[in-house]
């Protein structure tokens, strides 16, 4: 730890750390914390407390950051792989090593219950340590060549420097899956956290300093004003790749706004997810499934259940089974050990989710659990089960984002397939069947990027995650997501 971090540290009575000096609350640009001229208040969602004051930094400091990571390029990217790998995996030791001063963060600033949010630094940690290991795996080819007196190789570099956006429902984990594989493939870095949650990222950020990682490396704005940074970030030429996690309607913006410097860019977007229960599916299973899918971060993970489809014959069994296990769902503040369910992020979100329950209702759904807002705090909604929608409701075609399972029946495998397929979204879907045949036919027919049988455990850093359609483009995770930070460049060689 440097000396400068400890004259950074700041102690509040509102979250406990075991190590004060990972409440950090300046920005940092080129291994220095930044303090700017504003600050910004983050918010426990719980209760309503300030938590801290944070550095507001708006365009010029972005641009500044910009030309500090093109600057550290130059050495990052000539490093020789392994000690690139021995730095990520200081960063990996030190994440695990404060794990729970990362989850105390993250459930102070996010809302989600404790144990949940050191699930998520145990994920996103092991991103970092998944890369450290490919980052020595940049493979580039030979092939035969036209020619007996040239030789024909194609090598990857890496792109240049990164802008990266991400979004509060995970705010250690969507960072880890895009900065490891960037600083792997040999990319430098500027991110802007959500304005929600950005201690858990400065967090990072202290820990990154710690591993060694050198001055320029990464850069973290933290901002009030995400349309100026975003500016900066996609139209400033020496950015040459954008990636963003967070809503489909700002991904298509800075989609927009990256065409004119023609950056490579990945999308990682919103979902409508169908979550469907054949009537030879393990109904237990598929209902203790949902339950925990469906409310955990209290229904804001972009993976979600948006619409579950139950098949006639077991529609009552399934509901009457779900029904029994939300009702014993335990909802409170994230720091009480009981907690299964936390408040949303912010007033605007329960504004969302309860004009989606109105708006089903009054067109004919029926409440059989929650429907409203819990009187433990404005921001609590109780986990609700909707029966009886259809698809020409609201709640149909949006992405809901909050702890509601909108209920649909359907009688055949070709009517669910065409409705679970009938959305422009395409992240992920669920199928619970004890039917080979039927798991891997209905998998193949649905459009997404990840198809989840008889589970939703399906998080591996090994594997792609990414979407169709408008749920994104390119993936993150395994050797994908190393391919999307490099270029390929094609050598010709005369003899
Ligand atoms: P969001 O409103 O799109 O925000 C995401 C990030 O973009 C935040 O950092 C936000 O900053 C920033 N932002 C907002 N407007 C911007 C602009 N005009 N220019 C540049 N940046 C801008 O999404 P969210 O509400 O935070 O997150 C929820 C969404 O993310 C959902 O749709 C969810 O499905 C999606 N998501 C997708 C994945 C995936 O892997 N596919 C994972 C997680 C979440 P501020 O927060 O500071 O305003």
């Amino acid at each position: 730890m440097t000396l400068a971090n400890k004259k950074t540290a700041v102690s509040t009575a509102h979250i406990k750390l075991n190590d004060p000096f990972l409440l950090k609350t300046d920005a940092y640009i080129d291994g220095g914390w930044i303090k700017g001229a504003k600050r910004f208040n983050v918010t426990n969602p719980a209760t309503g407390e300030l938590l801290a004051e944070v550095a507001d930094l708006g365009a010029d400091e972005t641009t500044q950051a910009v030309e500090v990571a093109h600057k550290a390029w130059p050495q990052w990217r000539d490093m020789i792989a392994s000690d690139r790998a021995n730095l990520l995996r200081r960063w990996y030791d030190l994440q695990l090593e404060h794990k729970d001063d990362l989850a105390m963060l993250m459930t102070c600033e996010q809302g989600k219950p404790l144990a949940q949010a050191k699930g998520e630094v145990v994920y996103g940690a092991n991103y970092t340590e998944w890369y450290a290991e490919e980052s020595k795996r940049s493979y580039g080819d030979t092939m035969p060549s036209n020619d007996p007196d040239k030789r024909i190789v194609v090598i990857k570099q890496s792109v240049g420097v990164v802008g990266a956006i991400t979004p509060w429902n995970f705010p250690h984990a969507m960072i880890t899956r895009k900065i490891s594989p960037a600083l792997a493939a040999g990319c430098t870095v500027v991110i802007k956290p959500s304005e929600e949650t950005p201690l858990t990222a400065l967090a990072l950020m202290e820990l990154a300093n710690r591993a060694g990682i050198p001055a320029g490396v990464i850069n973290m704005i933290t901002t009030s004003d995400a349309k100026a940074v975003g500016g900066v970030l996609t139209s400033n030429p020496l950015v040459r790749k954008i990636s963003f996690t967070g809503s489909t309607a700002v991904g298509k913006l800075l989609m927009k706004q990256s065409a004119d410097t023609v950056k490579k860019i990945s999308l990682e977007l919103g979902g409508n997810g169908a979550f469907i229960v054949f009537d030879d599916a393990n109904l237990e299973n598929a209902a203790q499934d949902l339950c925990t899918l469906k409310f955990s971060n209290a229904g804001q993970v972009c993976t979600n259940a948006n619409r579950v489809y139950v098949q006639d014959g077991v529609y009552e069994a399934f509901t009457k089974l779900f029904k029994e296990k939300v009702a014993a769902l335990k909802m409170g503040n994230g720091l009480q050990e009981a907690t299964q369910m936390g408040p949303v992020i912010n007033q605007k979100a329960i504004d969302k989710i309860d004009s989606l329950v109105k708006d089903a209702v009054q067109d004919g759904a029926k409440v059989i659990h929650g429907g409203q807002v819990s009187d433990l705090g404005a921001l609590f909604y109780l986990p609700t089960i909707l029966a009886d929608v259809t698809e020409k409701m609201r709640i149909r075609t949006e992405e809901i984002f909050g702890p509601v399972a909108p209920l649909y029946r359907f009688k055949t495998e070709e009517e669910v397939i065409a409705a679970a397929n009938d959305t422009p979204y395409g992240l992920a879907n669920y199928l619970y069947s004890e039917s080979v045949t039927r798991q891997w036919k209905v998998g193949e027919a649905l459009e997404s990027g990840i198809i989840s049988v008889n589970t939703t455990k399906y998080g591996a850093v090994q594997a792609p995650f990414g979407g169709y359609k408008e749920s994104g483009l390119g993936r993150e995770g395994g050797k994908y997501g190393l391919e999307e930070f490099l270029e390929t460049k094609f050598m010709m060689v005369q003899l």
